[in-house]
């Protein structure tokens, strides 16, 4: 029990919880610009990258950006790949 203020401990992780719905929900991946972090925009760095599954390839990524919460909170973001069919 750090300090002792319930309200705002329970709003911070409502707010963490929230945040990590959001990486986990993930985000889409295109090749030319990545994954973009869903809580700062900024363009993220590439963990790990699955195979090609069923026409779609699922990678995880840290965002680098100093200001942002998920890298504060060290949380991976999702991303997700589609085969792109091409029309011509
Ligand atoms: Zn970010």
């Amino acid at each position: 029990m750090i300090g002792g203020d319930m309200g705002h401990t329970s709003a911070v992780i409502a707010v963490i919880k929230k945040v990590q719905s959001i990486a986990e929900q993930g985000v889409e991946y295109t090749s030319y610009s990545g994954a973009i972090c869903p809580i700062c925009g900024l363009k993220t760095k590439i963990i790990t990258t699955k195979p090609w599954d069923d026409g779609a390839r699922v990678r995880y990524h840290k965002c680098l950006n100093d200001l942002c919460v998920l890298r504060h909170l060290n949380m991976q973001i999702k991303s997700v790949e589609m085969i792109q069919i091409k029309q011509q």
